[in-house]
């Protein structure tokens, strides 16, 4: 069993129903628990063309699979959510939902970086997994998730051009319809 968190985002189509559909589906995956969610932030697009607001969540898994395996499985959600791929790189999408962590481990495999390799610049990110993990260290640079929002805010407010990176509002709930999910447990 290996705890992994999952960074997912939104910014077209019903946003929120795509998170809400994306964690109940999760929640269903053989060989995956959810454990926690977080509450759904509103964050201006990072990186691409102009594009539309994001709604991003993060979400703590138990794994019983493989991070590979994992993989595949958040690909399938995603298309069965409507993604269209191959997409531009940056390009607006209904869910996209990537691994953040998976436990320790570090992967450098075609197809899998963990941990993510911009999650620690990324306060879309940060922020909600905050909510779920206030205690997360990254397995790699072994800062807290604290020390990595503290110096994400300092990057962005010394560079103009990455402003918009700041703007992360919390919506209110999370990414399911009433209540938890029946396998969230805290
Ligand atoms: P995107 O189009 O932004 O969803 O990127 C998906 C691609 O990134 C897929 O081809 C994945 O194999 C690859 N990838 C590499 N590392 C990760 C990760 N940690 N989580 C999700 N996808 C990843």
């Amino acid at each position: 069993m290996t705890t992994a968190y999952l960074a997912l985002g939104s910014n077209l189509g019903d946003r929120r129903r795509n998170l809400t559909r994306a964690v109940s589906v999760l929640a269903k995956t053989a060989g995956v628990r959810v454990l926690a969610c977080s509450r759904v932030w509103e964050t201006d697009a990072v990186g691409g063309p102009t594009q539309g607001r994001f709604l991003n969540a993060v979400v703590k898994v138990e794994s019983h699979i493989t991070p590979l395996e994992l993989l595949a499985r958040l690909q399938e959600i995603e298309f069965r959510l409507g993604r269209k791929r191959p997409a531009a790189k940056w390009a607006p999408r209904t869910l996209d939902i990537d691994i953040l962590s998976f436990g320790r481990h570090r992967i450098t495999s075609r197809n899998l970086t963990a941990p993510h390799p911009r999650m620690h610049t990324r306060l879309f990110v940060l922020i909600p997994l905050f909510e779920v993990a206030p205690r997360f260290v990254h397995p790699v640079l072994r800062k807290t998730v604290r020390t990595m929002i503290a110096e994400t805010r300092k990057a962005i407010a010394a560079d103009p051009a990455r402003a918009h990176e700041g703007s992360v509002f919390p919506t209110c709930g999370g990414p399911w319809r009433t209540g938890r999910p029946a396998s969230v447990v805290r």
